[in-house]
């Protein structure tokens, strides 16, 4: 179906209870109390919930290109982890090839949504080739690698991301933008999942 038909071929209703409107209505949105803050070394982050349950489906949905979900989802983290005033979002990007298949790039898609102008496009993902040469502890230690592109100097950043598993891909995006003279002030994500025992 063409992007555009979508929504008025098929309505947007809550994907728990079908509830109409909204991609996950009030009472199927992760509650505030799920709210989760850990720390990745210096760097603060804060999640809507656990990767886990009705979270864990609206994410996957969303990540498979349900962009109706992208609203709902800035929408709740606005509401529960509020911008601050003077700091500018910056989504962690996926690499040029995932978003070919996807047709979009959900991190970016939600930075829009969550912070408007106040988002900007800053990370750029290395390619693979750049790897190359390179000795495997290198390669380990350099992983996943992003560059910073564009003025970030002496801006005051968030970074957003839809999940936070080892936090290596958040850590990287961090140091990048640090590197590039950024204050990386913490992280915002959508869900945080945690390895298994
Ligand atoms: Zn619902």
């Amino acid at each position: 179906v063409i992007g555009w038909l979508r929504p008025w071929l098929f309505p947007v209703a809550c994907l728990e209870c079908d509830a109409p409107g909204v991609a996950f209505c009030a009472q199927c949105a992760p509650p505030a109390e799920a709210l989760e803050r850990f720390e990745l070394g210096a760097l603060p982050v804060v999640a809507l919930g656990a990767y886990e349950g009705r979270l864990r489906r609206a994410v996957v949905a969303f990540k498979r290109g349900e962009r109706a979900y992208a609203d709902a989802f800035a929408a709740l983290l606005r509401l529960r982890a509020p911008l601050s005033p003077h700091a500018w979002v910056v989504p962690v990007t996926t690499s040029a090839a995932r978003r070919a298949v996807r047709g979009f790039d959900q991190a970016t898609l939600l930075a829009h949504g969550y912070a408007g102008p106040r988002s900007i496009d800053a990370l750029r993902k290395r390619a693979g080739r750049a790897q190359h040469g390179r000795s495997r502890r290198d390669r380990l230690g350099a992983a996943p690698g992003y560059e910073a592109r564009g003025d970030v100097a002496g801006r005051r950043i968030l970074l957003l991301d839809d999940v936070c598993t080892t936090g290596a891909t958040l850590e990287g995006a961090a140091r990048a933008l640090r590197a590039a003279g950024a204050e990386v002030a913490g992280a915002l994500v959508l869900a945080r999942a945690t390895l298994g025992p």
